[in-house]
């Protein structure tokens, strides 16, 4: 029995991992020399950069149509109003995500009604079913923590009751479910590009479609007419307004960010099919270890994780004595590692959902417009049934002899958890509301 380093042991990792085994995003002379580019030709406000990155990212993702973002919660919004999110509309959204992906609802006086997820964090489908009213207008899909969501059962959810889908590919640029890309499954999928997401390049977003008006609409949005004149060639309603962003809001991105993104997407592939290599391995040491699962898709199905953002592990404190997951942690903790529990908190149990009056009309915003309180569904997605979860290195490069010893940091913890089981086993789970800035 090894002492676990929690309780005075010695740690299993305290020298410094290599350098490049974590850092992100991987930076060389080439986007060095993009940068500077832009800088020495003060091209920040132009179009141009911009313009030949959309063209290369929609090829990328098999989309006809890409438009740039300052950011992945702007593109979101851009999306929600290009499928013609409105007062009274009620909009789906798995509880566990970051508030970008659905908190924009409120300035179209629609509301947020919260699904619940299943143990690889994901929308549970049956749940979805149960969240659907006359008056649902739209599903937003998180791939979350780069686990690609059950497309094959909400796509046939979406159709059967007519629902537009917008899926939240913050997380999984490029991930494939069942040989297909994710973000070409939704009429419109967006996407934060910001500095610690899968695809990373500064502040940034994107938004992809297929669909002429979903497009037209999402310019018109936050890109004014200085974006491309021309845009127009569908949306005839647009015409009288779109020389002003018709969302009262500018969505422009800055091209130092997408001449970056421009080099970051030539090598994107290549270094997210590392990082599954590297994964998979963790992984595989693992397997059969009791109480933690990868949260993983067998990649035989054609489905993976992308750049396996944020690697998280389900946890089953029934296999380990009952063993709280914020204890487990906190064991990881101390051998070397900044395990955190939870992921990001439920979003339904925040207050800015439950009485947040945006508008000053004495009202909780969230169900203004709305002839029903949907805020007595949440309970639906009680925290209690939140599901348990820990972080776990996110390795960029498949170095053996450091994947071991992260690896036995976590099995030493298992083996010898019964040390710890003093702990308060209604400890509640953890969790925090900006997304996780642990590796
Ligand atoms: C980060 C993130 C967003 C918002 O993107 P920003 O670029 O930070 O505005 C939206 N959805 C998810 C799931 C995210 O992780």
């Amino acid at each position: 029995m090894e002492k676990l380093a929690l309780l005075g042991g010695t740690p299993t990792i305290t020298d410094p991992a290599p350098a490049d085994l974590f850092a992100w995003p991987i930076i060389t002379d080439e986007d060095e020399a993009a940068a500077l580019e832009v800088i020495r030709a003060n091209k920040f406000s132009g179009t141009d950069i911009t313009a030949k990155f959309q063209d290369e990212f929609a090829a990328w993702q098999g989309r006809k149509y890409a438009i740039a973002f300052t950011n992945g919660t702007m593109s979101l919004s851009a999306a929600m109003f290009a499928i013609g999110l409105g007062a009274g509309d009620e909009i789906i959204c798995p509880t566990k995500t970051y508030w970008g992906s659905v908190s924009q609802a409120i300035n179209f006086r629609a509301t947020a009604v919260f699904c619940n997820i299943n143990e690889m964090l994901s929308i549970d489908p049956d749940d979805l079913e149960r969240c659907i009213t006359p008056r649902t207008k739209a599903i937003v899909i998180v791939h979350y923590f780069a686990y690609p969501a059950d497309m094959d059962r909400i796509m046939e959810i979406a159709k059967r009751h007519n629902l537009a889908v917008i899926e939240d590919v913050s997380h999984a640029q490029g991930g494939l479910y069942k040989g297909k890309k994710l973000g070409t499954f939704g009429d419109v999928a967006a996407m934060s590009m910001m500095s610690q997401k899968s695809f990373a390049a500064g502040e940034l977003g994107m938004l992809v479609t297929d669909d002429r008006r979903i497009y037209e609409r999402a310019m018109a949005y936050g890109h004014y007419e200085r974006n491309n004149a021309n845009y127009i060639t569908e949306c005839d309603d647009l015409v009288p307004y779109y020389h002003i962003a018709l969302g009262g809001v500018k969505g422009r991105a800055n091209q130092l960010c997408t001449a970056l993104a421009r080099v970051q997407l030539k090598h994107y592939d290549e270094r997210c099919a590392e990082i599954r290599r590297a994964m998979n391995y963790f992984w595989d040491k693992l397997e059969g270890q009791p109480g933690i699962r990868a949260i993983r898709v067998d990649e035989s199905t054609g489905s993976n994780m992308a750049g396996w953002y944020c690697p998280h592990g389900a946890y089953h404190p029934e296999e380990l004595h009952g063993l709280p997951v914020s204890r487990f942690c906190e064991a990881i903790r101390a051998e070397g590692f900044p395990s955190w529990d939870g992921g990001n908190f439920c979003l339904h149990t925040h207050r800015f959902f439950k009485d947040f009056d945006f508008f000053n009309e004495g009202v909780p915003s969230r169900i203004v417009a709305n002839d029903r309180d949907v805020r007595v569904d949440d309970e639906r997605c009680r925290p209690s049934e939140e599901r348990y979860c820990f972080s776990a290195p996110w390795f960029k490069h498949f170095n053996k002899e450091w994947i071991d010893r992260y690896a036995d940091m976590f099995r030493k913890v298992i083996e010898n958890h019964e040390q710890l089981l003093d702990a308060d086993k209604n400890a509640a789970q953890g969790g925090r509301w900006y997304g996780t800035d642990n590796a």
